[in-house]
């Protein structure tokens, strides 16, 4: 069942029968004075027992609880989590135990926190659950997957997304100062998430999915095209918004990874959460860290679309491939947490190529590179234009306004490569042994981190 005015109505519709989990979406003003309905049509006469914290009870919870009451639906009383909830362990097993004492179906009422942990939770119980989104901050809703911190690191356990979704815009319009910002910037990601898929699969060490990257990629434009429309709480720009980062999540929910719609520059954004990284009291937002993230992989494509990448030495570069345990040393320098240098050291292991397979991938994407150039720079948005997308819309534009320095920055180009096993821009770089060369002109006076105004 779909309920959705909106011009992405039909992507939507499409996206929904290509996702795994997902049966009932609807999007709309005022929906959470219905969501009876929906709830009634994916889960029949089960009872319910909605998630939420105080403030998101109040935005929409409140309102939700009094549609259960109208409608006969039986539930039971909320799991009130305070305004302090963190996607962590503790609040995991806390939810579960008393989860696990009721017989109802977990409605998420919240967004990123709340329904990481319900989901995570709904899937240990093995049960499904519903979701009502307050906030489009995130592409997380209808994704597989959680974000949980666990033994001090975050970290994204595979579980299914809800059953149902609900996503009311007028909640949404009204949710906190920068949360739809931090949405916009995660869906303004997808660009470079596409083209960090395109180069993977050149180098022939993944396929692209053309269906799925198509769902992702082919309306992007315009659900990003109102940045001033989402700082101004815009009806019709929140409207693209919600649909675009729902979107993202059933694509994931197709693909079963996380590819379609994450790239180097949620590595970034990783590298940070794992680094514990706080600004001022608070850890910045996911979309906020993406965003600058993505400023820092479109000034490495930038760079790279400059390159002919044809002319490089390809057995110089193999020879100068470094083994496992020259690896092993440069992540003992890089990180200082022995628990993150351990997951660097397999997460690198995992996609190091052996110098043959390195030279294959190197050839490949020198052969396929005048066409592969053309069709990254019709893809790809300039560093320039997408900085000025993220203001308009209320993000942080340079990497000092999330707390990470120009020179934390400038280390974060090597550390992220380490930290994922996902093939990116940032592996091009560091195989073809350029990633230098190519920080010095990102960093020159006139390049996208220069200081030159
Ligand atoms: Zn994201």
């Amino acid at each position: 069942m779909i309920t959705v005015a909106s011009p992405d109505a039909p992507l939507l519709e499409k996206a929904l029968r290509a996702a795994r989990d997902t049966r009932h979406l609807a999007v709309g003003e005022g929906l959470r004075h219905i969501a009876a309905e929906s709830f009634a049509s994916a889960f029949g006469s089960a009872a319910a027992v909605i998630v939420a914290d105080a403030n998101t009870f109040e935005a929409a919870g409140r309102d939700v609880l009094a549609a259960f009451q109208r409608e006969g639906v039986s539930y039971e009383t909320p799991f009130l989590f305070g305004t302090d909830v963190r996607a962590d362990f503790e609040d995991v097993e806390r939810l579960e135990a008393a989860l696990r004492e009721l017989e109802a179906v977990p409605v998420a009422v919240g967004s990123g926190t709340i329904n990481d942990l319900t989901k995570l939770v709904a899937h240990r119980l093995r049960r499904p659950y519903m979701t009502v989104a307050t906030a489009a901050s995130m592409d997380g809703y209808t994704a597989f997957g959680a974000s949980i911190t666990h033994h001090g690191s975050k970290q994204t356990f595979d579980c299914p997304g809800p059953r149902a979704v609900v996503a009311d815009l007028e909640v949404i319009a009204g949710a906190p100062d920068g949360m739809n910002a931090s949405g916009y910037a995660d869906l303004l990601a997808k660009n470079v998430a596409g083209a960090d898929w395109t180069l993977a699969e050149a180098a022939g060490v993944e396929p692209i999915d053309p269906d799925v990257w198509q769902t992702v990629q082919g309306r992007l434009r315009s659900w990003i095209g109102s940045p001033a429309g989402v700082a101004s709480h815009d009806p019709d720009a929140l409207r693209g918004l919600v649909s675009g980062l729902l979107i993202c999540g059933f694509a994931m929910q197709a693909h079963q990874t996380s590819r379609p719609a994450s790239g180097a520059e949620h590595q970034f954004s990783h590298l940070w959460d794992m680094q514990d990284h706080i600004f001022r009291g608070v850890a910045p937002s996911h979309g906020f860290k993406v965003g600058i993230g993505t400023l820092a992989s479109l000034a490495l494509y930038q760079d790279l679309l400059a390159r002919e990448l044809e002319t490089i030495d390809v057995g110089r570069a193999v020879a100068a491939w470094p083994t496992f345990e020259q690896d092993d040393r440069r992540i003992a320098r890089l990180f200082v947490s022995d628990a993150l240098a351990g997951k660097a050291a397999k997460e690198t292991r995992a996609k190091h190529p052996s110098p043959d397979e390195l030279a294959d991938q190197l050839l490949r994407l020198q052969r396929e590179w005048p066409a592969l150039r053309e069709r990254l720079a019709r893809h790809l948005i300039p560093f320039a234009e997408a900085r000025d997308l993220l203001r308009a819309a209320g993000c942080p534009d340079r990497p000092e306004a999330i707390g990470i320095s120009s020179r934390r920055l400038r280390d974060s180009f090597e550390q992220a490569y380490f930290i994922r096993r996902r093939f990116t821009i940032l592996d091009v770089f560091r195989r073809f042994g350029i990633l230098e060369d190519a920080l010095e002109s990102i960093w020159a006076p006139t390049g996208p981190f220069g200081d030159a105004p």
